[in-house]
């Protein structure tokens, strides 16, 4: 029998579920014509406030803009220290660097893969003893998972601090009570395609409860604009996001829950399939977590070898991420907690993540599990 191609992450089957809807929708808007903040996006930001229980919703143009349009409103400058795990997507600490800011690495848990609070008390004392100013801290909701914020929020409240969540992967999860969305002063998320609420392109939104932080925002995302469209009040950018973009959104946002659900089912039958021969990813007790990606590690086995055997067998695997920020030749000049982020290194040589999406069927499931094992027993 031959198997059909697997795919890492399946958007050909979303798409056939929805193509009668998203086509409707994206015809609607070629009829009206309002391409550049059309009603869509309205609509779509009243539906994600309905699902996530923000406040305000503030669609935008991806997920780096989102977190620069953040770091903005709370008017980031050079001289300040922003402290960020290392084990992310460079844009976490990209957009610090880019507005002149001092992104300050922080170590992450080795069980969850997110900010470890001890670390992050480590590096604010540093940072006072080099004469930073303590501006904030972005945490990262990694692989899907919410980050431990009972644990960080004390400590960011402590020093005086705000704390902005880098959601990008993890919108759509819960931490214990709280939906992703309405932690932080901020949360920022992206609808990059592969994300778990992906669109057809670029796509990201903030969420915030605060009425002036929600009218900084808009006025921040199209171009620093006063109420008089001409007179423009603070320095901006075009950060908006797109009517057709939003138009599909709101599309798949409707199947976002049940997708939610089947995702959440996937990674419990790979942790059945998989716990006795590779170390698994640990939720925390009470939260959910949309499993952006479902990531194993190795444990002591070549990584190199084990994802080369899971080619042959048309198993695709990616590396997330093989190289920490601190790392990376453009950030490695940058502070990091204490004498270096060991867990960040350690992880970064034996993770890697297996196919995920809300429409992999069992067999297909059961034949990567199968894979897998006799990848890693070899
Ligand atoms: C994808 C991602 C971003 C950036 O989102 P874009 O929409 O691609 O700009 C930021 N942070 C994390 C953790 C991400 O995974």
């Amino acid at each position: 029998m031959t198997r059909k191609p697997l795919r890492f992450i399946d958007l050909v089957a979303q798409q056939e579920k929805i193509k009668t809807k998203v086509d409707a929708a994206i015809q609607r808007v070629l009829a009206h014509g309002a391409y550049i903040l059309g009603p869509e996006v309205g609509e779509f930001e009243a539906a994600l406030s309905a699902f996530c229980g923000a406040k305000h919703s503030i669609g935008c143009s991806n997920g780096t803009d989102a977190l620069t349009l953040c770091l903005m409103a709370k008017g980031i400058k050079p001289g300040q220290a922003v402290f960020c795990p290392s084990f992310t997507f460079a844009a976490t600490a990209e957009v610090v660097a880019m507005l002149g800011a001092t992104p300050f690495f922080v170590d992450i848990h080795e069980d969850t893969f997110n900010l470890d609070p001890a670390s992050l008390k480590t590096a604010i004392a540093q940072a006072k003893k080099d004469g930073l100013s303590l501006a904030g801290v972005i945490s990262v909701d990694l692989f899907g998972q919410p980050a431990d914020y009972a644990e960080i929020e004390p400590i960011v409240a402590n020093e005086g601090m705000w704390l902005i969540s880098d959601a990008a992967q993890g919108f759509g999860g819960t931490y214990r009570d709280r939906k992703v969305g309405t932690i932080g002063a901020m949360t920022a998320t992206s609808f990059f395609p592969a994300k778990p609420l992906g669109a057809y392109g670029d796509g990201g939104a903030i969420f915030t409860d605060d009425d002036e932080t929600d009218a900084v925002l808009r006025s921040l995302l199209v171009h620093g604009q006063g109420t008089d469209k001409y007179d423009n009040v603070r320095i901006g950018m075009n950060g908006r996001l797109d009517t057709l973009q939003a138009a599909i959104l709101i599309e798949k946002l409707k199947i976002f829950p049940d997708e939610i659900v089947a995702r959440n089912r996937i990674a419990a039958a790979y942790n059945d399939g998989l716990r006795d021969v590779a170390v698994v990813p640990a939720v925390l007790d009470g939260c959910t977590s949309t499993w952006a990606q479902y990531t194993i590690r190795a444990r002591g086995k070549d990584r190199g070898a084990v994802l080369a055997r899971l080619k042959d067998k048309g198993v695709p695997t990616a590396v997330y991420y093989p190289k920490p920020l601190h790392r990376q030749t453009a950030y490695k000049h940058f502070p990091v907690a204490g004498n270096g982020l060991p867990v960040s290194d350690r992880v970064a040589e034996d993770v890697f993540s297996l196919p995920m999406h809300p429409y992999l069927e069992a067999d297909d499931q059961g034949y990567i599990i199968d894979s897998v094992r006799e990848a890693l027993a070899a």
